[in-house]
C-alpha cells in the first residue's frame, strides 16, 4: 500500500510489452543487406575484392560502368583507373561472324577446352542490336549452358540500350576490371553484320573470324574489310557431310587472303576448319593463338597495338562525352528542334545551323585561339 497516498488505487505493474521475436528470417533481409552494402561501398572496396577475383563484385562494378548515374559512373571510373595497373595481362580475342554460323556454340567449346587447361576465361559481347531486339548475343540464358556454371568462366551479356559506341566503351572498360579479377583469356563476340566488327578489332589482340563451309567466292556476305582483320579465318561445322566441303573451303579462302595486303605485324593469317561440336580442331586453334602471340610478342607489336588502341578509346571517349554534353545541355535542347527543322527543310546551311548551336556553349570558331 502506498502511504503517503493511502486512496490510490492498488495497481497491477504493467508488463511492457517488448519486441516481437520475428518469426522467421525475411528472405529478402539478406539481399537487402548485401544491395545497401554495396552501395555504400567505396571504389576501395570493390577494388579489393575484383583483385581478389569476386565475381558478384565484378559484376556489380560492370554494372556501375552500364549506368547512366553521374555519381555511378564516377565510382566506375574510380575503380577502372585503380584496376589499371592489374590489368592487360591476358589475350583479348575478337570473335565475329553471320548469325547461326556457331559462334555460341564454339565459344562454349572452345571455352571448355580452356578451362580444361586451367584458364579463367570471361565472355563478353558487343551487340549494339540488343537495344532493337533485346535479345542480346549471351543474353540467351539456355546458351554456353556448360560455361555458365564454371567457376572460372565468367560471362556477360552486352550492355542494353546502347548505341554502338557506348556499348564499345563499356566493353573496353569491362575487359580492364575482368583483367584486373584474373581473367587471362576475354573473349568478346559480335555479329558479323555493320560497324560493330571495327569496334571489337580495335579492342582486341587477336581477330577471328568464323564462317561456313560453303564457297569462298562471296565469302558468305561478310564484307572484305572484316576479312582483312582477321587473324585466323575458321571454318566451322566442319563434320558430317559438310567435312569435305569445309576443306574446299579453306582452300578457297587461303587463296582469296592472298590477294590482302601484308598485316603491319607481320602476322600471316591462318585459315583452318573445326567444328565446335564435335571438338575436332579446337586444339589446333589454340596453337595458332599461342603462336600468334609468341609472334607480335617478340617483334613487339603487341604492346604497340595496345598502346594505339588506348589513345584511340580516349580519342573515342571524349568524342561520345562531348557529344553527350552537347545534346543534354538546356541550351541546346531548347533551339535544337527548330534548327534541325530550318535544315531540314532547306531554310539554313547545315554547316551555319552547326555553327549556330555549337556557339551557344561557348564552342565557336575562335574558341581556344
Ligand atoms: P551463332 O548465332 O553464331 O552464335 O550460332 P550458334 O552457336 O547459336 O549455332 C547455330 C546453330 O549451328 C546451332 O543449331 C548449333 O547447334 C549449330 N552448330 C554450331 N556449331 C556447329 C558445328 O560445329 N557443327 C554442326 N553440325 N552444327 C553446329
Amino acid at each position: 500500500m502506498d502511504r503517503e497516498n493511502p486512496d490510490k488505487k492498488k495497481t497491477k505493474p504493467k508488463v511492457v510489452k517488448g519486441v516481437e521475436k520475428p518469426t522467421s528470417w525475411n528472405p529478402n533481409a539478406l539481399n537487402q543487406m548485401k544491395a545497401h552494402r554495396l552501395k555504400n561501398a567505396s571504389a576501395e572496396d570493390y577494388v579489393k575484392h575484383i583483385l581478389a577475383g569476386n565475381r558478384m563484385w565484378l559484376a556489380k562494378a560492370i554494372t556501375l560502368i552500364e549506368s547512366t548515374k553521374r555519381e555511378d559512373q564516377d565510382k566506375a571510373e574510380a575503380i577502372i583507373n585503380a584496376c589499371m595497373p592489374h590489368s592487360g595481362k591476358s589475350i583479348r580475342i575478337g570473335i565475329t561472324g553471320s548469325p547461326g554460323v556457331g559462334k555460341s556454340t564454339f565459344v562454349e567449346s572452345f571455352g571448355m577446352a580452356l578451362i580444361q587447361k586451367n584458364k579463367k576465361i570471361a565472355v563478353l559481347a558487343v551487340d549494339p542490336s540488343s537495344q532493337i531486339s533485346k535479345g542480346s548475343i549471351l543474353g540467351d540464358k539456355t546458351r554456353m549452358e556448360k560455361l555458365s556454371a564454371i567457376p572460372n568462366a565468367f560471362i556477360r551479356p552486352s550492355p542494353a540500350n546502347e548505341a554502338l559506341g557506348g556499348v564499345a566503351r563499356k566493353t573496353r572498360e569491362t575487359i580492364i576490371l575482368c583483367e584486373a579479377a584474373g581473367y587471362e583469356i576475354i573473349f568478346v563476340e559480335t555479329v558479323g553484320v555493320g560497324q560493330s566488327e571495327i569496334a571489337v578489332h580495335s579492342m582486341v589482340d587477336f581477330f577471328l573470324l568464323l564462317l561456313l563451309p560453303g564457297s569462298g567466292d562471296e565469302l558468305q556476305g561478310i564484307k572484305r574489310g572484316i576479312v582483312e582483320m582477321a587473324d585466323l579465318i575458321l571454318v566451322n561445322k566442319a563434320d558430317g557431310a559438310n567435312k569435305e566441303k569445309a576443306i574446299q573451303s579453306q582452300r578457297a579462302y587461303k587463296t582469296a587472303l592472298h590477294l590482302f595486303p601484308p598485316k603491319a605485324n607481320a602476322w600471316i593469317p591462318k585459315v583452318q576448319t573445326c567444328s565446335a561440336i564435335t571438338e575436332k580442331g579446337l586444339e589446333a586453334v589454340w596453337d595458332t593463338i599461342q603462336s600468334f602471340e609468341n609472334q607480335v610478342k617478340i617483334n613487339a607489336s603487341f604492346e604497340s597495338k595496345r598502346a594505339e588502341q588506348a589513345t584511340y578509346w580516349m580519342e573515342e571517349t571524349i568524342k561520345q562525352r562531348l557529344g553527350d554534353l552537347f545534346y543534354n545541355h538546356p541550351k541546346i535542347q531548347e533551339v535544337l528542334p527548330t534548327l534541325r527543322k530550318a535544315v531540314l527543310e532547306g531554310k539554313r546551311s547545315p554547316f551555319s545551323a552547326a555553327s549556330h548551336l555549337l556557339s551557344l556553349i561557348g564552342f565557336d570558331r575562335t574558341y581556344g585561339a
